[in-house]
């Protein structure tokens, strides 16, 4: 049956739920060595950084799984625009060939005008030569074309759960967290023409396996160019940390659980999707000290190295245990370049690494 299953060019659902109720080592490590010759053939044995400026945690929402929701009472900071320019020049001078500007969510007009502007900068400092991904959340079609238009390419909104009464429980009750308004952002930034990113957090309570199923079909069905996404990691002074930690659903072998379905998720993924960007992200490897190397081998190919300055790590921490908190981007780099070569694939060094659909649907039009 599973043989059956690899060997299939189209997978439909019932594969994809067999796929993921998979628990046999065996079994599992079939699936991954299947997902990674798909990686292979489509993408090549490549991975491609994205040098992550986590520049500030000012949020006006209030998502239950979030250490920076606009509730957490710590210390807010954000970045000076010297700041955040002199962290994508380390990155333009270390050949990454693109950066990922994150932040919490704000969408007033100064904050507006100041990612503009940092857009436009970045394109200059590095003579057009940096590609720049967004991950800035909810935003108008005007303020997404503005992005767009200062240079901007590539934007990653995680829908985070296609469940609606999953969305419902992770989120407040009110307008500014909208399902529907997540999926309408998703269908602006594809129709003004950015590289459209979207993904989940695996193993949130009560989510089902048909749900994470559901969120693959979803990637489809929206025509998504790249995918990030990764475990659920407990934050313990969030709602819903303190619920998991009460309920004592936090133990290592439900942390184990966690990140076994999020490597299952990429690997489900990549055989589904094929020539997609996939990340291999930081929460893999909260959970794993050997997280992103075992997503790169089922068939992950983005890497996003954290080039926040070192200062500023602390007050970003969206779920306990973060990463490379101590680290520097040196560090860093030498570290995931490493992590790279030791599962056989290469970095992009300079490259923008675009997602391969993304240029095989734009060339058919
Ligand atoms: N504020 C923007 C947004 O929400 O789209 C961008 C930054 S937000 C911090 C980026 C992602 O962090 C979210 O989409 C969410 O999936 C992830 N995240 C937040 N808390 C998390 C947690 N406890 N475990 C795993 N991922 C988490
Ligand atoms: Fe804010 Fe994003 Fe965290 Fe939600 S996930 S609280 S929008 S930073």
């Amino acid at each position: 049956m599973l043989r059956d299953i690899l060997n299939k060019y189209e997978l439909d659902k019932s594969d994809l739920l067999y796929l993921m109720n998979l628990t046999d080592k065996d079994d599992l490590n079939m699936l991954y060595e299947k997902a990674y010759s798909i990686k292979e053939k489509f993408i090549g044995r490549k991975a491609y950084f994205r040098g992550l400026i986590e520049f500030s945690n000012v949020c006006i929402k209030d998502c239950y799984y979030c250490g920076i929701r606009k509730s957490s009472p710590q210390e807010r900071f954000s970045m000076t625009k010297e700041e955040i320019l002199s962290m994508a020049q380390w990155a333009y001078e270390n050949e990454y060939g693109s950066v990922t500007l994150q932040s919490g969510e704000r969408n007033d007009a100064e904050y507006v005008e100041f990612i503009t502007e940092i857009i436009k900068d970045i394109k200059n400092l590095s003579d057009a030569k940096l590609g720049i991904t967004l991950c800035l959340g909810e935003q108008s079609e005007e303020t997404y074309q503005r992005w767009f238009d200062a240079g901007a390419h590539r934007y990653l909104l995680r829908i985070e759960t296609t469940s609606k009464e999953l969305y419902k429980r992770i989120h407040p009750n009110d307008e500014l967290h909208s399902l529907q308004k997540r999926i309408d952002c998703l269908e602006a930034l594809k129709k003004i023409g950015y590289q459209v990113g979207t993904g989940v957090m695996i193993g949130l309570p009560s989510q089902t396996e048909e749900d994470l199923v559901n969120d693959i079909l979803f990637f489809k069905e929206k025509d998504i160019d790249m995918i990030g996404m990764g475990p659920y990691v407990v934050h313990k002074d969030t709602p819903m940390g303190i619920e998991v930690l009460t309920k004592n659903m936090d133990t290592e072998e439900e942390k184990a659980k966690r990140f076994e379905l999020g490597i299952k998720m990429i690997a489900i993924t990549r055989l589904y999707l094929k020539d997609v960007n996939i990340a291999a992200t930081t929460a893999l490897q909260a959970l794993n000290p050997l997280g992103r190397e075992l997503g790169l081998k089922a068939g992950a190919n983005i890497l996003m190295p954290i080039i926040t300055l070192q200062e500023y790590r602390y007050g970003y921490q969206l779920y306990d245990n973060k990463p490379c908190i101590d680290d520097d981007q040196n560090h860093c780099k030498v570290c995931l370049t490493g992590r790279v070569l030791s599962v056989g694939d290469m970095v992009g060094f300079a490259e923008w690494g675009d997602s391969p659909h993304f240029k095989v649907k734009n060339n058919s039009k």
